[in-house]
C-alpha cells in the first residue's frame, strides 16, 4: 500500500480559531441555551434546515465545536464530536451503528470497559458479539455474518501492544458492507486510521490527547453524515444519551491538543530508549518500536512519519505478586506512579491483568498472552530518561533479590529524592482506601 504523506500536527496548526474579540484562544461558551431573533430560525435549527445556529449545549456548543473541528482536522475526517468520556464516545459510536438483531465482530484485546460493554451489556439488547483476534484478518472475515454491522479493534491493542492492519480490516469489513470502528487512544498522530480506511475513529481524550490527567473526555471522528446521525434530535445516541463534554474542558483540551505532537515525540523517544536499555540488561520488553516485535514492520508501513512508536511499553514479571512488589518499589524509588491510565507527563504503571483488563475473563487473557505479571508502562516526558532507567533497574534488582528468598524490606526512598518521597507517601493512604480499577 502506498501511503500519501499526512501530517496531523500541521493540520492542527492550520486551524485558525479565534475568540469574538480576536482572542488567540476561542472564547469559552458559558451558556446552556442560545437565543434566536426569529422563531422560524429556531424551528429550522431543529429540523436541520437552518445551519450555523446554536440551540442548546447538549446538542452543539461553540467551545465543543472548536475542539471537534480541530480533531476532525487531525484525523482527516469530515467531522467529529466530543463526549464526556472515552467510554461515552465508544458506546455512542457503537450504538449508532446497530439495532436489535445485529452482530458485531470485535477484538478481545481491547480496553476492559469496552470488552465488558460488548460482552455483558449489548446482549441485553439482542446484539450479538463475536470476539476474534483482529490481527488475524482471515479469522475476522470468517466471523462476519450477513447481519454484521461493524468490526471493532484498537489500532495498538491494550495491553498487548499488537498492531491492527487497518487497510486489510477495512477492506474485509467493506466487502461485507460492514464498517470498521477503531479506538486510536494509544496512538494519536502516530496513526491516522481514517486515512487508512477506518470509518469511525474513537478516542479516550483522557489519555495522550489531553495529556494532563485533569479530566475525562472522549471523541468520535467520522463522515459528516455519520456525525450528523449521532446528533439527530430524534435518533442520535450522542443527543439522546446526553454525554456532553463541559465547554470549559473542551477549551482546555483544545489548548493541550496544540502541543500533542511534541509530547508524542518525547513519549516515543523515551519508550524506545527504555526498550533498548531493557534489552541490554536481558529484560524482555514488549515494544512495537523494536524490530523483534511481531508487528514492527506492519506498524512502520502504516504510521505517520515523525512521531515514533508510542509511549507504551510492557514487561512481564510472571506473577502478580512480583509485579506488585516491583511497582511499589518503583513508586518509592521515584520512577512514577502506580496508577491506571496513560498518556500523562509522568510515568504511570499498572498490572493490566488485575486492573484495566480485569473485566476480560482469564481464558481470554491467556489466549491473548496476557500474563498475570505484565506491567504496563505509560512512559512520561522525563528529560533524563537514563536516570529513570537506572531507577527501574534498581527496583528490578530489589524485586529479584526479594523473590530470591533474601527477604529485602521494601526500599526506603533515597535521601536525595525527598520531593518524590513526600508526594508518593502523601498520595498512598487515600489511594489505598479509594482506588478501584477504572
Ligand atoms: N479506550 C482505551 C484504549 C482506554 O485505555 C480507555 C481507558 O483507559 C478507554 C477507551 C476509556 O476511556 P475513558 O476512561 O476516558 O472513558
Amino acid at each position: 500500500m502506498k501511503k500519501e504523506k499526512f501530517d496531523p500536527a500541521s493540520r492542527i496548526q492550520d486551524c485558525l480559531q479565534f475568540g469574538e474579540f480576536g482572542d488567540v484562544n476561542p472564547s469559552v461558551t458559558d451558556s446552556a441555551t442560545f437565543t434566536f431573533l426569529h422563531g422560524k430560525d429556531m424551528t429550522g435549527t431543529f429540523t436541520g434546515e437552518v445551519q450555523g445556529c446554536f440551540l442548546y449545549s447538549r446538542h452543539w456548543n461553540p467551545s465543543n465545536k472548536y475542539l471537534a473541528d480541530a480533531l476532525a482536522a487531525m484525523e482527516g475526517t469530515e467531522a467529529a464530536w466530543v463526549t464526556s468520556s472515552g467510554m461515552a464516545a465508544i458506546t455512542c459510536a457503537m450504538l449508532q451503528l446497530v439495532k436489535s438483531g445485529d452482530h458485531i465482530v470485535a477484538s478481545p484485546t481491547v480496553y476492559g470497559g469496552t470488552f465488558a460493554f460488548l460482552k455483558n451489556y449489548l446482549p441485553k439488547f439482542n446484539i450479538d458479539v463475536t470476539f476474534v483476534d483482529t490481527t488475524d484478518v482471515k479469522k475476522v472475515e470468517k466471523a462476519i455474518r450477513k447481519n454484521t454491522r461493524f468490526v471493532y479493534t484498537e489500532t495498538m491493542s491494550n495491553p498487548m501492544l499488537r498492531i491492527a492492519d487497518i487497510p486489510a480490516l477495512a477492506a474485509v469489513a467493506h466487502k461485507h458492507k460492514a464498517k470498521l470502528v477503531v479506538d486510536n487512544t494509544f496512538t494519536p498522530m502516530i496513526f491516522s486510521p481514517a486515512r487508512l480506511g477506518a470509518d469511525v475513529v474513537v478516542y479516550s481524550m483522557t489519555k495522550f490527547i489531553n495529556g494532563k490527567n485533569d479530566c475525562v473526555a472522549g471523541a468520535i471522528c467520522g463522515s459528516a453524515d455519520y456525525i450528523n446521525s449521532l446528533i439527530d434530535v430524534n435518533n442520535g445516541t450522542a443527543m439522546l444519551l446526553g454525554p456532553v463534554l463541559d465547554p470549559f474542558r473542551s477549551s482546555s483540551i483544545l489548548k493541550n491538543l496544540h502541543t500533542l505532537h511534541i509530547r508524542m515525540q518525547k513519549h516515543s523517544e523515551n519508550a524506545l530508549y527504555l526498550a533498548k536499555r531493557f534489552k541490554e540488561i536481558g529484560l524482555k520488553a514488549n515494544y512495537p518500536g523494536q524490530p523483534s516485535h511481531p508487528d514492527h514492520a506492519l506498524m512502520k508501513k502504516q504510521m505517520n512519519a515523525g512521531y515514533g512508536f508510542g509511549g507504551m511499553i510492557a514487561i512481564d514479571l510472571e506473577t502478580a505478586e512480583k509485579a506488585n512488589f516491583m511497582m511499589e518499589t518503583m513508586q518509592k524509588q521515584g520512577v512514577g506512579y502506580l496508577a491506571v491510565s496513560l498518556g500523562y507527563f509522568k510515568t504511570l504503571f499498572s498490572n493490566s491483568g488485575k486492573s484495566t483488563s480485569s473485566e476480560i475473563p482469564e481464558e481470554f487473557q491467556k489466549g491473548m498472552g496476557l500474563s498475570e505479571g505484565l506491567v504496563r508502562f505509560s512512559v512520561g516526558l522525563d528529560q533524563d530518561i537514563e536516570r529513570t532507567f537506572q531507577l527501574i533497574k534498581e527496583s528490578l534488582e530489589l524485586t529479584n533479590k526479594h523473590f530470591a528468598g533474601k527477604k529485602t524490606a521494601a526500599p526506603k526512598p533515597a535521601a536525595k529524592k525527598p520531593a518524590v518521597k513526600k508526594v508518593a507517601a502523601a498520595k498512598k493512604p487515600a489511594a489505598k482506601k479509594t482506588a478501584r480499577r477504572k
